[in-house]
């Protein structure tokens, strides 16, 4: 893992870095890059310019670690008014929504788990009334058991919902046995938090020996892989694995984040792979940018530049 990825989650976590960085407009270089605008609207056009370019998209609202009631509300209501809006722009077959359950009360004391199934619930019924489907992101490891827990309830509901596994993680391997049944949509990530040894692997080889053991687990299995890397030899193995297994393009897909590698994205749709790309959107962008520029310390030139020309 890169030397600076530490140091830079720790200052994500910094209330006053957060405050100096929180003034950049959201047009500045760097965060337009990474996220395309702030509303609803933004979205849905950053949506209908990938779908002309042959591309699939999930779309995040941003927001994470809510401890306020209003503020898991507000994040609900905007997902209602995405996937409205999606279905009116005829987008929805080709977008579908993807939700931290942080977002949306998991944090909250007390009732916190029961809060945010109730939210992913509403946000399922939404999706489904749109034509589309829901996948809930992973956050840290402490939250994992609750978020596969809640997912369990909602696929009894909506079986599309889909879920995502890190392969940092020790424990992912098993869970991707657990998960790779017939129906279930599991998207495979490296990880993008900051874990303790005792969780997860810390050697960058390490992880991508894991993303290959669960890559194998999940195209052998019977469920819907999602394969999120911009990793240009975890692309290279998943497509000679698909291949391995006879799998058929359609019956697994690839996943990119927005702004990452777009010319690889185009690249795999014309090729007759599904491209999906994960759309962030909305005004708390601070989280999800230091996350990206921890992976990509070359990037930090850039973004202190535009801290400084403010
Ligand atoms: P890396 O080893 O980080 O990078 C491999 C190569 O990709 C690099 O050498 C470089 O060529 C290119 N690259 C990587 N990052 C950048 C960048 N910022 N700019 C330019 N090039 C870059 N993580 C979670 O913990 N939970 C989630 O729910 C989650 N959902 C995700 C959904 C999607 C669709 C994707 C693509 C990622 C998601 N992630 C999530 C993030 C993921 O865990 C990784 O942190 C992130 O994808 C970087 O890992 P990588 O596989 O791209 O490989």
């Amino acid at each position: 893992m890169s030397l600076l990825r530490q140091p830079i989650l720790l200052l994500s976590r910094s209330e006053q870095v957060k405050k100096l960085v929180s003034t950049l407009p959201v047009s500045a270089g760097i965060v337009t890059g990474y996220v395309p605008g702030e509303t609803t609207q933004a979205a849905v056009d950053a949506t209908a310019r990938l779908v002309d370019d042959g591309l699939a998209v999930t779309l995040d609202f941003l927001g994470e670690d809510t401890l306020d009631q209003a503020q898991a509300d507000a994040t609900v209501a905007a997902y209602k008014e995405l996937l409205q809006a999606l279905a009116q722009r005829g987008l929805a077959s080709r977008a579908e929504v993807s939700v931290k359950l942080s977002a949306i009360g998991q944090a909250l004391p007390g009732d916190g788990h029961k809060i945010a199934l109730e939210n992913a619930r509403d946000i399922c019924r939404s999706a489904r009334n749109a034509g589309t489907t829901v996948t809930l992101d992973m956050e840290d490891h402490t939250t994992i058991d609750s978020t596969l827990s809640i997912l369990r309830e909602l696929r009894k509901d909506f079986p599309e919902t889909g879920a995502v596994l890190q392969a940092y993680l020790h424990r992912t391997e098993a869970d991707c046995r657990a998960l790779a049944y017939e129906g279930s949509r599991v998207r495979l990530c490296k990880g993008a938090y900051n874990e303790p040894e005792s969780v997860a692997f810390q050697d960058k080889l390490d992880v991508d020996k894991s993303y290959v053991r669960c890559l194998k687990v999940l195209l052998a299995g019977q469920g819907y892989p999602m394969i999120a890397t911009h990793d240009p030899r975890m692309v290279q193995i998943a497509s000679s694995l698909a291949s391995r297994y006879g799998r058929r393009p359609g019956t697994y897909e690839f996943q990119m984040l927005y702004g990452i590698r777009p010319e690889e994205q185009k690249r795999l749709a014309a090729s007759g792979e599904t491209m999906r790309v994960y759309i962030p959107y909305g005004q708390e962008w601070y989280g999800y940018l230091m996350r990206r520029l921890a992976e990509r310390p070359q990037n930090l030139t850039f973004f202190l530049r535009s801290l400084i020309s403010k």
